[in-house]
C-alpha cells in the first residue's frame, strides 16, 4: 500500500536525522522533499503546499520544548498532518433505521457489487445484521448475476426484479420485502456507468429521494488518483453522501485519492477495500493508515485480526497437544488456515512495523503457503501425526505426490521440529530456556 510515497517521506524525514537541531533551513529542505512526495503520490498541489505550511509553523514553534530528536519530532509533525489531512476522527455507520437502508453510489468498475458484498458480510458476521441485497442495475443483467454469486457466497438474500426496469420501484419494493421479512438492514447496489452521465445521476438522485438511505457511501477506485476526487465532487454535489469507500487499496496506488478525497468534498473515508475476496474490507483509520504510509506498522490492526480468529476452546486443545508433544502437521495446517483467513500476505505483513519497508520488494502473495499444504496434503495420517517417522523414502514419496522437491521437504520438516521445539519450551514454563537457548 502506496509503497512508493513511503518510500520518499522516508527518505526526505532522513535528511534532518544527524542534524542537532531544527532550523529553518533543514525544515524547509525537508518539506521540500515531503512536498515533493506528496505530488508524486498525486496528490494535487494546493492541499500539497497547505500541508508543508502547517508542518512547518509546528516545527518551527516547537524547536526548543521538545527533548525527541529532530528527525523524531518532523515525522510525527507530518504524520499527525497525514492523519488530519485523511480524516482525522473515525466515522461510523448510521444503522439505526428499521430497516437502515445503505445506498451504494459510484461508477461502473469502481467496485460498488464487490464492496456491497463485502459491507453486507461484514455486517452480518461483525455487527448481527439481518442483511438484505439489493441489485438495481437495471442495465446489465450480468451486475445482478453477479450480486447474486456474491450473495451465495456469503450467504446473503439477494432481492432483484429482473422484468421489472424501474430502479426507484425496485428498491422501494425490496425495502418493503426486507420489513416483511425480518431483515433490518438493506443494501442497494445501483447501476453504474464507465463516466458521469446525465442519465446515471438523475437516476441516482431519485432513488436517493424516494428512499431516503441513512448512509450514502460513494465507492471509488483508488487506483484513478485525481480522477476519484473529481468524482467523488460531482457525486456529493448531487447526492450529499456520507461517507467514501476507497476500494483496491491492494493494488500499486500512488495514494492521491486517499491523501485528498477528504479535503475535497469533506467527507469522512468510512471503509477500504484490500482484495477481491468477501473478507478485504477494513475499517478506515485515518491514524492506523499515516502509521503505514510512515513505516510505523499497524499493530493495533494487525492484533484486532489476531483476536477475530481467536477461538479460545480451540487454543486450550493445541497448548495440551503441545504439552503432550502431539502437536502434528495437521494441527500446523490448521493454524495455516487460520493465519489466512486474517487477510491477504502482503497487507498482514504491511501491519508489522518496518517490515512494509524492509520486504517491499519481496513478492508475498497469498500462494506463500501454496507448497507448504501440497506437502502436507501427500503425507499419509501417520506421517501427519507423527512427522518422525519421515524417513528418506517418504520424503521421496511426499515431494512427487506436491509436486516439490526433497529439499523443500526436508525444509518444511526442519521448520516444523525447530516450531515445536519452541513452542514447547514455551509453555512448560520455559521462557527462562529460551533464553538460555538464544544466548548460546
Ligand atoms: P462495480 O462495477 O462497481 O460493481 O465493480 P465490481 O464490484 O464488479 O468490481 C470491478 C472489479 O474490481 C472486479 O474485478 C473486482 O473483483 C475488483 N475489485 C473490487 N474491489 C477490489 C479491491 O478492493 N481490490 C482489488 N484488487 N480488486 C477489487
Amino acid at each position: 500500500m502506496f509503497n512508493n510515497l513511503s518510500d520518499k517521506l522516508d527518505k526526505a524525514l532522513h535528511v534532518l536525522k544527524g542534524h542537532g537541531k531544527i532550523t529553518e533551513v533543514n525544515v524547509a529542505e525537508t518539506l521540500k522533499e515531503v512536498r515533493r512526495a506528496l505530488l508524486d503520490a498525486d496528490v494535487n498541489f494546493k492541499i500539497a503546499k497547505e500541508f508543508t505550511v502547517r508542518v512547518k509553523e509546528k516545527a518551527l514553534g516547537q524547536n526548543v520544548l521538545t527533548t525527541l530528536n529532530p528527525g523524531q519530532l518532523m515525522v510525527k509533525l507530518v504524520k499527525d498532518e497525514l492523519a488530519e489531512l485523511m480524516g482525522g476522527e473515525t466515522a461510523g455507520v448510521n444503522l439505526t433505521g428499521t430497516p437502515t437502508v445503505i445506498l451504494m453510489a459510484g461508477l461502473q468498475g469502481s467496485g460498488k457489487t464487490t464492496f456491497s458484498g463485502k459491507l453486507a458480510n461484514y455486517l452480518k458476521t461483525k455487527k448481527n445484521k439481518q442483511v438484505l441485497l439489493v441489485g438495481a442495475d437495471v442495465y446489465r443483467p450480468a451486475a445482478i448475476n453477479q450480486l447474486q454469486v456474491v450473495g451465495e457466497q456469503i450467504g446473503i438474500e439477494v432481492y432483484a426484479e429482473v422484468e421489472n426496469k424501474n430502479p426507484v420501484e425496485i428498491a422501494q419494493n425490496a425495502i418493503a420485502h426486507a420489513k416483511a421479512n425480518g431483515k433490518n438492514t438493506v443494501i442497494i447496489d445501483t447501476a453504474g456507468r464507465l463516466a458521469i452521465d446525465e442519465a446515471l445521476m438523475t437516476e441516482i438522485s431519485n432513488i436517493h429521494k424516494a428512499v431516503n438511505p441513512q448512509e450514502t457511501l460513494f465507492v471509488v477506485d483508488s487506483m484513478t488518483g485525481q480522477d476519484a476526487v473529481n468524482t467523488a465532487k460531482a457525486f456529493n454535489d448531487l447526492l450529499n453522501f456520507d461517507g467514501v469507500v476507497l476500494t483496491k487499496l491492494d493494488g500499486d496506488t500512488r495514494g492521491g485519492a486517499a491523501l485528498t478525497i477528504k479535503s475535497v468534498v469533506n467527507k469522512p473515508i468510512k471503509f477500504i477495500g484490500t482484495g477481491e475476496k468477501m473478507e478485504a474490507i477494513d475499517v478506515f483509520y485515518p491514524e492506523r493508515m499515516a502509521d503505514r504510509i510512515l513505516g510505523m506498522g499497524d499493530v493495533v490492526s494487525l492484533v484486532e485480526r489476531a483476536q477475530e480468529q481467536y477461538d479460545e476452546e480451540e487454543a486450550r486443545k493445541l497448548q495440551k497437544k503441545i504439552a503432550k508433544d502431539q502437536f502434528g502437521f495437521d494441527d500446523f495446517l490448521n493454524q495455516i488456515q487460520q493465519i489466512k483467513k486474517m487477510g491477504n500476505m502482503k497487507d498482514l505483513v504491511g501491519m508489522i512495523p518496518g517490515a512494509g519497508k524492509a520486504l517491499k520488494d519481496v513478492d508475498i502473495d497469498d500462494d506463500a503457503f501454496k507448497g507448504i499444504e501440497a506437502i502436507i496434503k501427500s503425507m499419509t495420517p501417520l506421517e501427519r501425526t507423527e512427522p518422525k517417522v519421515i524417513n528418506a523414502s517418504r520424503k521421496k514419496r511426499i515431494a512427487k505426490g506436491s509436486g516439490t522437491s526433497i529439499t523443500e521437504v526436508n525444509q518444511l520438516l526442519k521448520q516444523f521440529f525447530q516450531m515445536s521445539k519452541m513452542m514447547k519450551m514455551m509453555q512448560g514454563g520455559g521462557s527462562r530456556k529460551m533464553m538460555q537457548m538464544m544466548q548460546g
